[in-house]
């Protein structure tokens, strides 16, 4: 394990951790942090439009483009490792067995910090799919119950991806902020559980080349405060 710590980024599909949370992957691999990567399904049925149009295309086909394409943005990015379920997309399927298996991957990680999706997303019912099962986990993971052979998992703090239509997601951030989204409508800074926290991944890239930059990170800061703990 990294001296640095872990980090955990669960992805719908295999390419929204690039877009979504590429800036803060980059960055905390930078400071030394080891960066897992898990993509529950390749999106290729319903985020591989442009695979689809080549002639004689075929599932299995999209499947192995799309981890290439995910494996070498993962390499440029520093993650430490990426993994791939194949649970399929649209809609991907989620079981006791996929869940039990995320609980195995927090309690071996023990992540400073965890990232996902947005918990609304209209036009994509797998990314909030993918939220309440990575919450779902988390929650199994400090159960005592649980293989109580095991340690059990603390409270790492869970931050969500930025949808591509935040002002349609019931979703703002104080950093990114949407200007359109009526302020009744702002995800909280902090959940009941005080351990979800919205912040656009992407505030936590350097503004400029040359990481890392001084100023700290929401996550920097809300994984300082778990590690006190
Ligand atoms: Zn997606």
């Amino acid at each position: 394990m990294s001296a640095a710590g872990t980090a955990l980024v669960v992805s719908a599909h295999s390419a929204d951790f690039v877009w979504r949370a590429g800036g803060a992957i980059a960055l905390h691999a930078a400071r030394g942090m080891a960066v897992t990567v898990i993509c529950l399904s390749y999106g290729e049925r319903g985020e591989s439009a442009k695979l689809w149009r080549l002639p004689g295309m075929t599932l299995d086909r999209v499947k192995t483009d799309r981890r290439k394409e995910a494996e070498a943005a993962a390499q440029v990015l520093g993650a430490a490792d990426i993994q791939f379920w194949d649970l399929g997309d649209y809609p991907l399927t989620l079981n006791q067995d996929s869940l039990f298996r995320l609980v195995d991957v927090y309690r071996a990680l023990r992540p400073a910090f965890v990232l996902t999706h947005s918990h609304q997303d209209i036009y994509n019912h797998d990314h909030p799919a993918t939220t309440e099962f990575t919450q779902h986990a988390r929650i199994v993971a400090q159960a005592h119950g649980h293989n109580p052979s095991e340690k059990v998992l603390g409270a790492p703090p869970v931050f969500l991806f930025e949808p591509h239509q935040p002002e349609q997601c019931s979703w703002t951030s104080p950093r990114s902020g949407t200007r359109n989204a009526p302020r009744s409508n702002a995800w909280p800074a902090r959940s009941i559980s005080g351990n979800i926290t919205s912040a656009s991944p992407c505030s936590a890239a350097p503004r400029r080349r040359g990481i890392p930059t001084r100023r700290r990170s929401p996550m920097a800061r809300a994984t300082r405060r778990y590690s006190r703990t």
